[in-house]
């Protein structure tokens, strides 16, 4: 029974849209694990460009889709991606599985999480406003609305009786916002209810159903490891665990359903929002890497810091992800340099060096990159269409990554294209190791 995660090895936006599309190809079914609407993986299909939110990626593919327990789901948000996918000729009835025990993100959920922001100021997180933290801390709380409670209206309103009489306090008296009407909020849910009541599933059972009958399973993270609630850079993370673990809790099934965790890496970093980020580029070579990997997020637009490779942190997340294979995306991006610095190290207080990523936040706050520098490649990699016609220079910067972290770099990114991707032993060996 074959369960295969994909897992995002730095801080998000690794590419991980594209790599699970072409895996997606060789899937039974696709399934999300964590993470809300601020996900947006942008995938390129003959030419049209998809952004999907809550939506696993595999919906293109036209595998089932499975948005599982460990997600939170803005109602509204799902029915505009499912109305727009339909439109554009992409099937979805039948198709995708949404968990009742997913939490929904409420109009509550969006006011706060942006007074919060704004509230912060200079120290703000730099969420997407989504409203995702708060619809988690929600959860938490037990003060949580599920999927499931859209098919009965009854329950429903009295859950969001009692949930705003609370938040409406916290709207008026401690961020000074505008409250919310009980009634507008109902008439809202009661709007998209009927239109993904019968998208909702018992998921746990058909993924481990799935399984069973020896279908092929693919787990989707969103974010990535350093933005891992637990074991990311705290507090600059997500309100989510994408580590490739909370697969098995995210969807409902047992840890030892899953078989092999692909890692998706670029061959540099890029970073959203504030905190400390050891390798970010100086000078204008930032600017040129941003420009030239279209680094400005999916959803909001926002310019991503860039820095080189940093093979510390990537240790990191083979570590807490047990990651049996990279997909290392945007190699072609590194064209345009002579040069490329790799972090192998980090020097840190009191002028230790350190392969490992430190695990007070004050020494990664500190930390100074050591980097070896590897020759350029300086040619583009449009035709190339093995990773044995990579220029010999790319060939030992893929070599370098393999050695210094011992994991077999199994996809190799060249483009922004599906067919962009070079694989070590074909796509569907990669995929069902
Ligand atoms: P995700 O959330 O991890 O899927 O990341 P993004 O949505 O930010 O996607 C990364 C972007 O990079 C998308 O626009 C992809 O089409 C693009 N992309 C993915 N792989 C490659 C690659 O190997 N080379 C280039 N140039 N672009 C890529």
């Amino acid at each position: 029974m074959p369960g295969t995660v994909i897992v995002g090895a730095q801080w998000g936006d690794e590419g991980k849209g594209k790599i699970v599309d072409l895996l997606a190809q060789h899937a039974d079914l696709v399934c999300r694990y964590q993470g809300g609407p601020n996900a947006g993986h942008t995938i390129i299909v003959g030419g049209e460009t998809f952004k999907l939110r809550n939506m696993p990626s595999g919906i293109l593919a036209g595998k089932e889709s499975v948005i599982g327990a460990g997600c939170v789901v803005d109602p509204e948000v799902l029915v505009q991606e499912l109305d727009d996918l339909e439109a554009r000729g992409v099937a979805t009835e039948g198709l995708v599985h949404v968990s009742g025990n997913a939490h929904l993100i409420m109009p509550w959920h969006v006011a706060i999480d942006q007074a919060s922001e704004r509230r912060l100021g200079k120290l703000q997180i730099g969420t997407t406003r989504r409203g995702i933290g708060p619809a988690y801390a929600d959860k938490a709380a037990r003060l949580g609305i599920r999927v499931q409670d859209l098919l009965d209206e009854k329950i429903l309103r009295q859950k969001l009786e009692t949930a705003l009489a609370e938040k409406n306090v916290w709207l008026e008296r401690v961020y000074g916002a505008e409250p919310l009407e009980l009634d507008d909020v109902v008439r809202r849910l009661d709007r998209v209810a009927p239109r993904l009541a019968p998208f909702i599933a018992d998921t746990s059972l058909l993924v481990d159903t799935a399984l069973r009958d020896g279908r092929y399973v693919l787990f989707e993270g969103a974010q990535g490891t350093l933005l891992d609630l637990d074991h990311g850079t705290y507090p600059f993370v997500t309100s989510s665990n994408p580590v490739a673990s909370q697969a098995a809790t995210g969807t409902g099934i047992g840890p030892n359903r899953l078989d092999a965790v692909i890692g998706v890496a670029k061959a540099y970093v890029t970073r959203v929002g504030e905190g400390p980020f050891p390798t970010e580029i100086e000078g204008a070579d930032q600017e040129r890497v941003r420009e030239l990997g279209g680094e400005f997020g999916t959803v909001t637009g926002r310019e991503r810091r860039c820095g080189w490779l940093d093979l510390v942190a990537l240790r990191y997340a083979v570590r807490l992800n047990g990651i049996t294979s990279l997909a290392l995306t945007k190699l072609d991006v590194l064209s345009a340099f002579d040069e490329l610095p790799v972090c192998v190290a980090y020097r840190i207080r009191g002028g230790e060096t350190t392969p490992d990523f430190p695990a007070h936040q004050s020494d990664f706050h500190h930390a100074l990159p050591v980097y070896e520098t590897l020759e350029g490649w300086s040619v583009p990699l449009g035709g190339v269409t093995s990773l044995d016609e990579l220029p010999s220079a790319a060939r030992r910067y893929v070599g370098f990554v393999e050695t210094q972290l011992d994991v077999e770099v199994s996809l190799v990114g060249t483009g922004a294209e599906r067919e962009a991707v070079l694989a070590s032993r074909g796509v569907a060996a990669v995929a069902r190791p």
